[in-house]
């Protein structure tokens, strides 16, 4: 039988690590909730952002979803790409003290005191985020990147545009579709993101050549950092 004795040098480690090393890591990271289609939640503990919501649960067939509006408070940005009731649901907005940025196609008509002025760059809170035109349909769309306390995030919305992925910093995480990325990477257009996670996909949906890339499943939580 072996006698275990710990280490007093490797304990006091152990504890500097728990006690100054975790929670600096942890403050650090982003928290992101899948709630279906292009939709997040994504938070900082303080800052809140939601991409593509409130959108019409169910719309076009996509994906329905559940999501406690009660818990979503303070201070909140919804960043839209466009108009469709599967990204943007006006109605749901509207009952929500939340801020918006989008295209003008999706922003008329929502009170002025809840929207952030379209410009080149936009800072709110901790984010500064960069509006980048694209093409979907016949609708106003843009795609985002984002820089979140110096965390990367591009969300690509519903654009098949290869240009918008031209001169990406490093990301953090990109947000692609299932057939926007299997265009880029045909087109080896992809840029450099620690993290691939697709949206907008199906449930159980496979994509090919995505080894390593996030699909989640509603209400999934994914770390960002
Ligand atoms: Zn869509």
């Amino acid at each position: 039988m072996t006698c275990r004795t710990v280490n007093p040098i490797k304990l006091f480690f152990i504890f500097l690590v728990m006690f100054l090393g975790l929670p600096k890591a942890y403050s650090q990271s982003l928290e992101a909730q899948f709630i279906g289609n292009e939709a997040f939640r994504i938070t900082d503990g303080k800052t809140i952002l939601m991409t593509d919501f409130p959108y019409k649960s169910g719309a076009y067939d996509y994906m329905e979803y559940e999501f406690d509006f009660s818990g979503t408070t303070g201070t909140v940005l919804s960043l839209i790409t466009h108009r469709h009731d599967d990204h943007f649901a006006p109605v749901l907005f509207a009952n929500q003290g939340w801020y918006i940025l989008g295209p003008g196609e999706v922003t008329v008509g929502l009170p002025q005191n809840r929207l952030l002025p379209f410009s080149e760059k936009v800072i709110f809170e901790p984010l500064t985020i960069w509006p980048k035109k694209s093409t979907h349909g016949n609708t106003e769309h843009y795609s985002y990147l984002v820089d979140w306390s110096g965390r990367k995030l591009f969300f690509t919305g519903d654009t098949e545009d290869l240009a918008v992925l031209k001169d990406l910093p490093e990301l953090n995480a990109l947000f692609i579709t299932p057939w926007f990325y299997r265009k880029a990477k045909l087109n080896d257009a992809l840029p450099e993101s620690k993290k691939i996670i697709i949206y907008h996909h199906l449930e159980n949906d496979i994509v090919p050549e995505c080894l390593g890339c996030i699909i989640p499943m509603q209400n999934e939580y994914i770390e960002i950092n």
